[in-house]
């Protein structure tokens, strides 16, 4: 990709230089000249007010897509074991609500087998159309297979929207089918919205370390594509409604994938399922050590809930990396949530924002975790957790 001028156009204002953050654009003979410190942030292109300044994308040379050609929401389905993942139901609501602003149909795009018994109970879940792609194979996972598929069938229908779990199935397919759509693909949005003047999906997510924001937009290539990680968005409430099922069977054998499954392992019994998780305690630095942090775990223990925590924790190695919560751990959203010396740093919060009720402990009355807590205990862990343990525990036996 590079930034072109239009020489014609261009008339030496001077605009894209006082807005290049890199000093990589300077005036040759009064006609604005990209230099190579360019790094392609497209600042030019805003400030332009002749529109002489145009990214050019080498594969496809300035090739001008009819957007209008495109319409539709799609989520894609992700399965385990006959089951469809929250994260794709989560999907169908934000999907719903986006279909709804532009006005087009809702898809539910489903790559699989002995679905069949299952496609009424899923109607239940807001789309217009289920697209069933049938195939025995499809019972499990195949990248290749699910790049295909979803590429042709993108290419045949041409949707607008395309939503897909930022789980490790989600990730794996997403930017290969995007590559062979030459469409833009944000990964672990945070937050969808829609421009209607322009059709544009702005796509939110942190970015910089999580220390912004921002919103990205695809304006000139479809479908724009957007992974967004479990918790994200609520479910939807179920609804009846009519869902017309489209059902395409392929015959695809093992040889057509160039992947061959020997085993499938699930989870083990002890691994820990902090997404599904109704209750979590959550300790971060301000437990003080590994030993200390066994009361945390204790107050865990007392309300059946998951153990987690800040990453600090995990660096300092107080407990183990599965349990790291916030933008590179989980996304929880538990019914009620406990930090416990966390001071809420963007990072952790963007991984249990959603929670239904958090309580905060800490004993600096500003800590920002305050800000997003709906009861808030000002003082010394170490102090109001046992207390918490033995009321808890009173409780339980008066139960
Ligand atoms: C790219 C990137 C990704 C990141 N990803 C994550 C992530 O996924 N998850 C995550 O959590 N962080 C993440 N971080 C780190 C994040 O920025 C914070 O550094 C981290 O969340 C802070 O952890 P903490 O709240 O446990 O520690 P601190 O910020 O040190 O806070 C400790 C808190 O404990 C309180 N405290 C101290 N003693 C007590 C006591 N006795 N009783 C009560 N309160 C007490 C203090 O007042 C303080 O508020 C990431 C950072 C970067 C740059």
């Amino acid at each position: 990709m590079s930034i072109k001028i239009d020489e014609e156009l261009c008339t030496g204002c001077a605009s894209c230089v006082k807005t290049c953050m890199y000093d990589a654009i300077e005036l040759d003979n009064n006609i604005a000249k990209v230099l190579p410190s360019c790094t392609l942030c497209r600042a030019c292109i805003e400030a332009c007010p002749e529109e002489a300044i145009s990214l050019e994308r080498d594969d496809i040379k300035a090739q001008k897509i009819d957007l209008s050609q495109y319409k539709g929401v799609w989520v894609i389905a992700e399965h385990y074991k006959k089951k469809i993942q929250i994260v794709s139901l989560q999907l169908l609501g934000k999907g719903r609500e986006l279909a709804d602003l532009l006005q087009v149909n809702l898809s539910f795009v489903i790559l699989g087998s002995d679905f069949d018994d299952k496609l009424e109970e899923l109607s239940l879940y807001g789309m217009d159309e289920i697209i069933y792609i049938k195939s025995p194979i499809l019972k499990d996972y195949y990248s290749d297979l699910y790049t295909k598929i979803i590429t042709e069938l993108v290419l045949k229908n041409k949707p607008e929207i395309i939503l897909i779990g930022a789980t490790p199935t989600g990730r794996d397919f997403a930017p290969r089918v995007a590559k062979r759509l030459n469409a833009g693909l944000t990964a672990d949005c945070t937050g969808l919205e829609i421009n209607l003047e322009t059709r544009d999906l702005l796509q939110t997510r942190p970015t910089y370390g999580g220390s912004i924001m921002a919103t990205i937009r695809t304006p000139s290539s479809r479908p724009q594509m957007a992974t967004v990680r479990t918790g994200i968005f609520s479910m939807p409430e179920k609804v009846k409604k009519k869902v017309s099922i489209r059902k395409i069977e392929y015959e695809f054998k093992e040889k057509d994938s160039v992947s061959k499954i020997i085993k499938i392992i699930s989870k083990t019994k002890h691994s820990v399922n902090l997404e599904d998780a109704k209750v979590i305690v959550a300790g971060g630095r301000g437990v003080g050590s590994r030993e200390k942090f066994r009361i945390i775990e204790e107050l865990a223990e007392v309300l059946d809930a998951e153990l987690g925590g800040s990453r600090i924790t995990v660096e300092l190695n107080w407990l183990d990396p599965d349990r790291q919560i916030g933008q590179t751990g989980k996304t929880v959203t538990p019914k009620l949530y406990i930090a416990c010396g966390i001071s809420g740093a963007i990072q952790h919060i963007v991984g249990m924002q959603n929670s239904e009720i958090v309580v905060a402990i800490n004993k600096d009355p500003n800590a920002p975790i305050f800000n997003w807590a709906h009861y808030g205990i000002v003082g010394d862990l170490h102090e109001i957790v046992p207390v918490l343990i033995q009321e808890f525990k009173k409780l339980k036996f008066e139960e």
